[in-house]
């Protein structure tokens, strides 16, 4: 069956935040491509203009690490975002067994995330819901960022429409604690959760609820102190809570090299505004330290 008139529709690729994906082939180009049904709700008008404008400056974002909005246009009251096809992501990487990660090769995943995330930052783009799902890798091992800009301009992933409930687990402390302006940090925050869960092969703080989730962050990282965070009383969801300090890094990260540490500790700094930004981990030293991080097409392939 064809979707206007270009796409011939395959099989379902899954549920997503937004909705429904599915495998399609551009019949213009050839190319599989991945299409994303977003439901618009009851908009009587059927497309919100503000959201088709969005849209049309994600398009604009063009960068090897970030996964290329093909097309974009409503179909029957839903919007539908057509997208490159990308055949695994850093999810199923990090979950096979099978799969052994070098330190070089977790280096070269985690700058390949940071690139593709300085691009659309430069930009003033945010993603918001960055999680290694929705980090997808390509035949040629490039890392590619997905989903970019949606959770502005589609709103907070709605639950009732996915099991997905572990974007939380990547959620920085300023939106746990209910900041509505919040910037390029939580991203940060995001992208240091996938650094240490490449680390672990495991998720790092599998909060079970926000609050279960601040509780593993404090617990790692020990409660903020006011010098560190001196706006977090003014946040929306700020409750004072019983001090407790941070425990040692390396505890929980016993085979990461220094460098690695250090990195990773400027990313899961409380303060959003004291935070490393996307630019100054990229150039931190553990990029340029041996090992050297892999080539893309050399990294470790599913089966
Ligand atoms: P979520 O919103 O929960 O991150 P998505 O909407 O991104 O989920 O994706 C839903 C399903 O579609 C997932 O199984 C994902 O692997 C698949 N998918 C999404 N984008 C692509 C793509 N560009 N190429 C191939 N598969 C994709």
């Amino acid at each position: 069956k064809k979707v206007a008139d270009r796409y011939l529709k395959r099989e379902t690729l899954g549920e997503g935040t937004y909705g429904v994906v599915y495998k399609a082939i551009d019949t213009e180009t050839g190319q599989t491509v991945a299409i994303k049904k977003i439901r618009l709700g009851k908009q009587k008008e059927g497309v919100n203009f503000t959201a088709l404008r969005e849209i049309k400056l994600l398009k604009e974002l063009k960068h090897p690490n970030i996964i290329e909005l093909i097309d974009a246009f409503p179909h029957k009251g839903n919007l539908h975002l057509v997208f490159e096809f990308m055949e695994t992501d850093l999810e199923a990487i990090i979950r096979d067994r099978n799969i052994f990660l070098s330190q070089a090769d977790i280096k070269s995943y985690i700058q390949m995330t940071l690139k593709g995330l300085a691009f659309c930052h430069k930009k003033w783009v945010l993603h918001r819901d960055m999680k290694p799902n929705n980090l997808l890798i390509g035949p040629d091992g490039q890392l590619k960022l997905a989903d970019f800009g949606l959770a502005r301009i589609f709103g907070s992933p709605d639950r009732r429409f996915t099991n997905q409930v572990f974007a939380r687990w990547y959620r920085a402390p300023e939106l746990l604690f209910g900041a509505k302006q919040y910037g390029a940090g939580v991203d940060v925050w995001a992208a240091g959760c996938i650094f240490a869960e490449l680390l672990l092969r495991a998720p790092f703080m599998p909060g079970e609820t926000d609050i279960d989730q601040l509780g593993r962050i404090f617990n790692i990282f020990g409660t903020p102190t006011r010098a560190q965070w001196p706006d977090l009383e003014y946040l929306p969801d700020y409750v004072p809570y019983d001090a407790s300090a941070p425990k040692p890094l390396r505890e929980r990260f016993p085979q990461a090299s220094e460098d690695a540490l250090d990195l990773l500790s400027k990313m899961f700094t409380y303060d959003p505004r004291a935070r490393i930004s996307v630019q100054q981990a990229l150039e931190h030293r553990y990029f340029s330290s041996a090992p050297l991080p892999t080539d893309p097409a050399k990294l470790p392939r599913p089966a």
